[in-house]
């Protein structure tokens, strides 16, 4: 009897140390893979990648769960779990009962997207908070489509006289994902930081990848390819086409630019598609990320 008793204290001891340390994942991942916020702050929001090979990473929120598998397409994720929002506790992602939106602001984003491993959970919280219920493909349909809405854009439209030199030869190679620019020349882009930096990647998929990597760094000036001319022109006035019969550059669907409406409207006679400004490209782009990857 007295050994029992003796165990059963061991037992609770055991228990009361453990609670309240920081669970596994949150001491193993400090901080986001993705933005390097700090887990335990975002522990109601954060999730766990686990890879094939078995190694793991830990991100703060759906949306840099997203940010990262785009990035990473070589990387296959064999299992995902999230934070029961209700209790904190891992639960599988995608069999989570997701909430978008409601009162509270999300986690690198203003529309939040919240996991609960039980459906009344899920319900109660729509109640008193709003947002609506959804499964792990809708969340992150939702993460990848809000994902252009929380970038920033450039203010000025001039075009700064420093782009005259050639950017295809300084950078030749794509950033993210290592293609050759001067192959890509009709889809390269090059984004000027306001701190001076330049980034060059193949097209506006890489960019998109680079401005939802680099929400804390705002863009001065962002320029692409002209479709026709290779030509570096502003990607914000240029004259998108979204779509067409050509496949587009790291993207199924197309995203041409052209200095001039009359070339836009000349493509889409021969090849398809349809003219958008730059906002709407980039709307596109992001939707078409989560195509590719679901
Ligand atoms: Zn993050
Ligand atoms: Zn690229």
């Amino acid at each position: 009897m007295r050994k029992i008793a003796l165990l059963l204290l061991i037992v609770c001891l055991l228990i009361a140390a453990d609670y309240g340390k920081p669970a596994d994942d949150l001491r193993e991942h400090r901080t986001c893979l993705t933005c390097g916020m700090d887990r335990q702050k975002h522990r109601l929001s954060r999730m766990l990648l686990i890879y094939d090979g078995g190694s793991t990473g830990g991100t703060c929120s759906l949306r840099c769960t997203a940010v990262d598998m785009a990035a990473h397409r070589e990387k296959t994720i064999t299992r995902m779990l999230v934070a029961d929002y209700a209790t904190g506790k891992l639960v599988d992602a995608w069999k989570a009962v997701w909430v978008i939106g409601g009162a509270k602001t999300g986690i690198m984003t203003r529309r939040a997207k919240w996991a609960f491993e039980e459906k009344d959970a899920a319900a109660k919280f729509v109640r008193e908070h709003g947002g609506k219920l959804a499964v792990y493909d809708e969340a992150m349909k939702a993460a990848f489509g809000d994902m252009a809405g929380d970038v920033t854009l450039p203010q000025t439209r001039k075009t700064p006289v420093y782009t005259k030199k050639n950017d295809v030869q300084t950078h030749p190679d794509c950033k993210y994902c290592g293609m050759d620019r001067r192959r890509f020349d009709f889809s390269r882009m090059l984004v000027l930081q306001d701190d001076s930096s330049e980034t060059g990647t193949c097209s506006i998929h890489c960019t998109a990848l680079d401005r939802a990597l680099n929400y804390e760094k705002p863009p001065r000036w962002i320029g692409v390819g002209d479709y026709g001319t290779r030509k570096l022109i502003n990607a914000r006035k240029a004259y998108w086409v979204i779509g067409g019969d050509r496949q587009g550059v790291m993207s199924i669907r197309g995203k041409w630019a052209f200095e001039k409406r009359k070339e836009a409207e000349e493509y889409t006679r021969d090849h398809g598609g349809q003219i958008h400004g730059f906002d709407a490209a980039l709307q596109a782009t992001f939707e078409d990320m989560w195509e590719i990857l679901r």
